[in-house]
Parts: structure tokens; C-alpha cells; sequence
């Protein structure tokens, strides 16, 4: 019987690995800080403050805050002449804390005012974030996107064009929509949509090339607030430009909703090469640390293999063959452990993000799953002795016993990696 009949390919399944980006790169700068955007730069996380920026103070601690938890770049509101007075001050106080990430400013209506008239507002931030649909109507709207890109360039910034559908050019909505009742078979409403989203962005920046802009320091963005739609909108995108692409599921709402839409429509996308930032716009529960929206960026990256963060813990969801919630703890244990520890093992250790460990429950897939990861231990189910084998580079290496063994474990873990990556810091 050949390989075929017996129902097996006679070549390898191809390897699962996300399709290679083609945009161009932009360099967003602070200082000495340069993040480059797109092209072979990995996909960077973005997040964005929700403090008053008028208060200088608790604007720069929350994007301390969200940096720390991994924001490559935070994007702020300037929305009054208050606020446009605020940002250098912000950006001072985060120097003076040893912040380098880039500032992008968020502008609706007024920013080719306060573009203008703030100028070491317009010098402090690191790029600026224009919305076509917001930035004037009629004869206005060119002389005013202009004023924009006029101080994007005297500033040399880059910018990105971030269309919203829920803010779309409603001129340009209803000109498509004209000209779609003049179809002999006119297209769905939402087809049309996705249409205007996509002419709004790549007309703007078209119009910020010829204005002068070096088209690798022009982004886009078409955010909807639907998983399909936003798939369609980007793929389409994808398609008609090579501009870096910021990409996030706008509004996508709270905890677990928020969470599973932003990774589905995300990740379709990014297995497919598109996009080279990204933001989950998660609604924060109340007492929530907007840095949660952060975590979850880092955790689809992650899921996917584009990027590694945080050394990762393998966990059994548990079943009746556990009688008690001890893995449940040490798994979580261990979790919060390497993620408290992660700022300082990153300078520390270098290399340590990419460690794999396993918590199982039971003897069934406990060891064989424990032996896959760097350190895994397969703590005793229901009916087995008492006792947890702990294996460490694919071999048994001991076994802990009593009321201790979370502890024990976490200090394994610890010399485990001062043996494996202190060497690293040493040699550098
Ligand atoms: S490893 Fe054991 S406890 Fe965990 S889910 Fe599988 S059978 Fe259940």
C-alpha cells in the first residue's frame, strides 16, 4: 500500500508559520529611541492613555505604566489648547523617569490648530495620529489636513492616516453610495463601507505623499468594530498599498468579549503577514489596570510564535482525576511569578522570554507534556502517590512531596534559570 492509500501525504505538511509582511518601515524616534515600524521589524504593540492628558502627572505615570507592561509606543489625546499645553511637560516627566517610549498624538477637528499654534507640543511627540473623517468638511478639509502634514514635516514626523468607521468621510460615504445606485447590480451596504474606509486612507495619504511626505513614514489604519469586517477591509488593504498598516479591532469591548474578538480578527490577519502594529481596544472593567490591553497584545503575538515576551507556563485545564485546586494554584503561581520578575530578567537574563514550563494535573499527560518544556512538573491526580516529579531539559530530575512544593518548585525554576541565561549577562 502506498503512502497515499494509506491515507498520508507523500510530502511534509507544510511547517505553521505566519506569512512573511511586505509594507515598507517607518522609524518613529525619541531621542535615541528609534522603534521601526513594518516591513522586517516585528509587529510593534501599541496602547493608548485614558487619563486627562491635562494632567501631566497621571498621564506620564500611566504611560510609564503601560511601557513597562510592554507598549512599544503610547498614544495620547490632544484635544484642547490645555492639553496641547500639557504635552511637553508629560514628555519631560517621562524623561526625568528614564521613559523613552514614543508619544503619538491622537487629533480630532482642531489638530491643524493645535498643530500649529503649540509647536513644542508638536516637537514632543513622536507622531501623529490624523483622522480624515474628522478634520474638516468641504473646501476646509485639504487646507486643514495639510496644515497637518505641514507641521509633520517641518517637525519630521512621521504620521498615520487612522480611519474609524465610526467617524467616516460621510461625504465620501455618500458619494460612493451614489455612485453604487448606478450599478446595473449594486454592491452590499457594507461593501460600500469597506470601500470608503479604504478610498478615506489611501486618498489622504496619497495627498500627504504629494504634500511631501516619504510614503514609508505614512501608516494607515480602517478600524471597524467587527471580526469579518475588519478581515475584509484589511486583506483588501493589504492588497492596494505597501504602507505600514496599524491594526486593532476598534471598540471591541470589555474582558472576555473584547479579548476573544480582538485575537480572532487579529490573528486571521497576522498569519497572513498583515499588519505591523497592533492595539487591543479593550474597555477596561472598573479597578482594571489599563495595562491589561497591553498584556493581551503581547499574548497574541506570542500565540502566534511572531514574538516571545514572557517565558510561557503549559497548564492542564484539570479534569476528575484532580481532586484538589493545588496545580490550579502553582500554575498561577508560577504565571504571576516569571511575569512580576520579567523587567528584571530581561536585562538579567537574556534569552530567559523563550523558556517553556508545564504544570500538569495528573500522570496522564503530565510527564510526556512536562518533558517537552525546559522545567514541567506533573503534580499527583486523584488515586497516585503523593509526590510530583519534576523533569528539567526533557529528563526526571527529582521529585518534591509535602505542603512546600510550590515553593520548591519557584526556587528549581529560579536556579534553573541563573544556570541557563546568568552565563549570558556574564559573556556580555
Ligand atoms: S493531565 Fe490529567 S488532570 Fe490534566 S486534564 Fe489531563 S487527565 Fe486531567
Amino acid at each position: 500500500m502506498s503512502a497515499d492509500q494509506a491515507g498520508q501525504s507523500a510530502s511534509p505538511i507544510p511547517l505553521g508559520v505566519p506569512a512573511a509582511r511586505r509594507s515598507l518601515q517607518a522609524q518613529v524616534r525619541w531621542g535615541e529611541r528609534v522603534v521601526t515600524v513594518g516591513g522586517d521589524a516585528p509587529v510593534r504593540v501599541q496602547s493608548m492613555t485614558n487619563t486627562d492628558t491635562v494632567d501631566v502627572i497621571g498621564t506620564a505615570i500611566q504611560v510609564k505604566e503601560l511601557a513597562i507592561a510592554g507598549s512599544e509606543l503610547v498614544r495620547i489625546t490632544v484635544n484642547t489648547p490645555e492639553a496641547a499645553e500639557a504635552v511637553p511637560h508629560i514628555r519631560e516627566q517621562l524623561d526625568r523617569m528614564g521613559v523613552d517610549v514614543p508619544l503619538i498624538g491622537d487629533f480630532h477637528y482642531n489638530g491643524h490648530r493645535l498643530l500649529t499654534e503649540f509647536p513644542a507640543m508638536a516637537a514632543a511627540l513622536s507622531k501623529y495620529r490624523i483622522n480624515p473623517g474628522n478634520v474638516g468638511k468641504g473646501d476646509k478639509r485639504d487646507r486643514q489636513f495639510g496644515q497637518m502634514i505641514e507641521a509633520a514635516l517641518r517637525h519630521d514626523k512621521p504620521v498615520r492616516i487612522g480611519v474609524n468607521w465610526g467617524s467616516l468621510d460621510q461625504d465620501l460615504l455618500a458619494q460612493l453610495m451614489d455612485e453604487n445606485a448606478r450599478r446595473a447590480t449594486p454592491w452590499d451596504a457594507r461593501q460600500v463601507m469597506y470601500e470608503a474606509l479604504i478610498t478615506s486612507a489611501l486618498d489622504s495619504a496619497a495627498y500627504a505623499v504629494e504634500l511631501g511626505m516619504n510614503p514609508a513614514q505614512v501608516l494607515i489604519s480602517c478600524k471597524v468594530s467587527g471580526v469579518q469586517d475588519l478581515i475584509a477591509v484589511y486583506r483588501e488593504l493589504a492588497q492596494r498599498c505597501s504602507y505600514p498598516l496599524h491594526l486593532g479591532l476598534t471598540e471591541a469591548g470589555m474582558a472576555t468579549k473584547g479579548t476573544v474578538a480582538s485575537a480572532a480578527a487579529l490573528a486571521v490577519l497576522l498569519q497572513q503577514g498583515i499588519g505591523d502594529t497592533i492595539r487591543v481596544s479593550l474597555t477596561p472593567q472598573p479597578g482594571e489596570s489599563r495595562t491589561q490591553e497591553v498584556v493581551i497584545a503581547l499574548e497574541i503575538l506570542q500565540a502566534l510564535g511572531l514574538r516571545t515576551f514572557v517565558p510561557s507556563v503549559t497548564a492542564c485545564p484539570g479534569c476528575g482525576r484532580t481532586t484538589s485546586t493545588t496545580f490550579q494554584e502553582l500554575a498561577k503561581q508560577i504565571d504571576d511569578f516569571l511575569r512580576a520578575q520579567m523587567p528584571v530578567w530581561r536585562a538579567k537574563y537574556p534569552g530567559v522570554e523563550t523558556m517553556k514550563l508545564a504544570v500538569m494535573g495528573c500522570i496522564v499527560n503530565g510527564p510526556g507534556e512536562s518533558k517537552h518544556a525546559d522545567i514541567g512538573i506533573s503534580l499527583p491526580g486523584t488515586g497516585e502517590a503523593p509526590a510530583a516529579p519534576v523533569f528539567i531539559d526533557g529528563e526526571k530530575a527529582l521529585t518534591l512531596r509535602g505542603a512546600g512544593i510550590a515553593d520548591e518548585f519557584q526556587t528549581i525554576v529560579e536556579q534553573y534559570i541563573e544556570r541557563r541565561w546568568g552565563s549570558v549577562t556574564a559573556a556580555h
